[in-house]
């Protein structure tokens, strides 16, 4: 009759939620679309439950063998080199394969070759100390690199870091010798290791959950050809950039354009062709705009964006700046310039964005009266003669529009 002992009903309970989290990867990587390192941490798990289950074997009914032994420590830093390698494949880091593989080789013989010649337990330190080393290299593809990171990617990285702390504490355990056998060593390792073992596997799941709700939320709100912000995202995004100005009393201009022309160059070349302007125009008013202004396209090839603590003159020389380097584009063929025509209106902290947007609309309306190919700053219309047209007087008095 097999004897199951405590530790191998502990080996059989990991082993089998390892195939479930396995399972539940698979069906991720299945169910997301083939996202990679779904399935790299699906692999993961389904050698972990080859592993924990050679190890509850072994530790009841299996008689002891060297392959055995070999192959199931060994596979316990395969485990965390593969979670690291899924890791770095979900933020488009380099897999490294060449440099993973010689780990996996080095951690190979320095479990095999001291256990061959004297049956060195000390081995079983190997893989917890693989665990140190890859583990927080993972955790730090989460936290690290300045970016923000979300709370589901907070969570899985102090997870994976209590791991990796928990392996050291256990594999200088083991290499010294002292500790495991005895029943607070015992109590630490069992107890342990199925809770974060669990917990980092939980956490691979939710951040997948994680990365596709905000995939989802970004399809929402972003406009797939230009990578601008969709209406709905520059609504959104505004709205909040407007009411942080307003606590802090910071100005504020909003830039409206409308390219010139663009169905004649839809119609002279093709709508592709169209889709290329559209395209490089959005990539123009990123490299001469701030990372923190809203850009949004709002309609076919007309764009806004939010000016965030800058005063309409600068705004116009931003829109002057981008109206430049949107005549400079060549993407169409026998060198046709784009151009467009830009409309820039302050927004005041007693207006709504809807009257800003309007503001600039009726700017943008008369640069394109005026000729197209230029910008013009939006003017409250003049009480003293109702009717003139909103943009009328600075226009006229001033010249502010910065002609072509
Ligand atoms: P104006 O200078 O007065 O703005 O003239 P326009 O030709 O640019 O303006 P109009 O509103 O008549 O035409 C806009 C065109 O933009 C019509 C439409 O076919 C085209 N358009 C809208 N969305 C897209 C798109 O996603 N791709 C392409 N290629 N064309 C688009
Ligand atoms: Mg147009
Ligand atoms: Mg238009």
């Amino acid at each position: 009759m097999i004897h199951l002992t405590s530790d191998a009903a502990i080996m059989f309970g990991l082993a089998l939620v390892s195939a479930m989290l396995s399972c539940g990867l698979l069906l991720s990587w299945k169910v997301l679309g083939g996202v990679r390192h779904a399935l790299i941490w699906a692999i993961a798990y389904g050698i972990g439950a080859v592993q924990w289950f050679v190890i509850g074997a072994y530790n009841s009914f299996w008689p002891f063998t060297s392959a055995a032994f070999i192959g199931a420590t060994w596979a316990g830093g395969i485990v965390a080199i593969l979670l690291c390698v899924g890791f770095r494949e979900r933020v488009g880091m380099p897999r490294r394969p060449r440099l993973m593989i010689a780990a996996a080789a080095i951690s190979g013989l320095l479990i095999a070759v001291p256990y061959l010649i004297n049956g060195a337990a000390f081995t079983l330190a190997i893989p917890q100390f693989m665990r140190v080393i890859f583990l927080p290299v993972a955790a730090l593809t989460l936290v690290g690199f300045g970016r923000r990171a979300t709370m589901v990617e907070i969570v899985t990285a102090a997870i994976l870091l209590a791991f990796a702390g928990f392996s050291g504490f256990v594999g200088w355990m083991r290499l010294i010798d002292c500790g495991c056998e005895t029943n607070s060593g015992r109590a630490v390792l069992l107890i342990g290791l199925p809770v974060l073992f669990t917990g980092a596997g939980l956490t691979n799941i939710l951040l997948l959950a994680s990365d596709l709700a905000q995939q989802l939320r970004r399809t929402a709100r972003v406009d797939p050809l230009t990578e601008a912000l969709n209406r709905r995202g520059f609504d959104e995004t505004a709205e909040r950039a407007l009411a942080q100005a307003r606590r802090r009393e910071r100005p504020m201009s909003v830039l409206l354009f409308d390219l010139d022309h663009f169905k004649a160059i839809n119609d002279a070349f093709s709508h592709a062709d169209g889709d290329r302007v559209l395209h490089a125009v959005a990539q123009c008013v990123r490299r001469e705009s701030r990372a923190e202004d809203a850009f949004g396209r709002l309609g076919g090839e007309e764009f806004a964006l939010l000016l965030d603590n800058m005063a309409p003159l600068a705004a116009v020389a931003m829109a002057e700046r981008i109206r430049a380097a949107i005549g400079m584009l060549s993407v169409l063929p026998d060198g046709c310039r784009v151009t467009a025509s830009f409309g820039v209106a302050p927004v005041f902290s007693n207006q709504t964005l809807a009257d800003s947007l309007r503001h600039a609309d009726l700017a943008l309306y008369r640069a394109k009266e005026a000729g197209r190919d230029r910008t013009i700053l939006y003017a409250e219309p003049d009480v003293a003669r109702p009717g003139e047209g909103a943009v009328s007087r600075t226009n006229r008095r001033q010249g502010v529009a910065a002609d072509a």
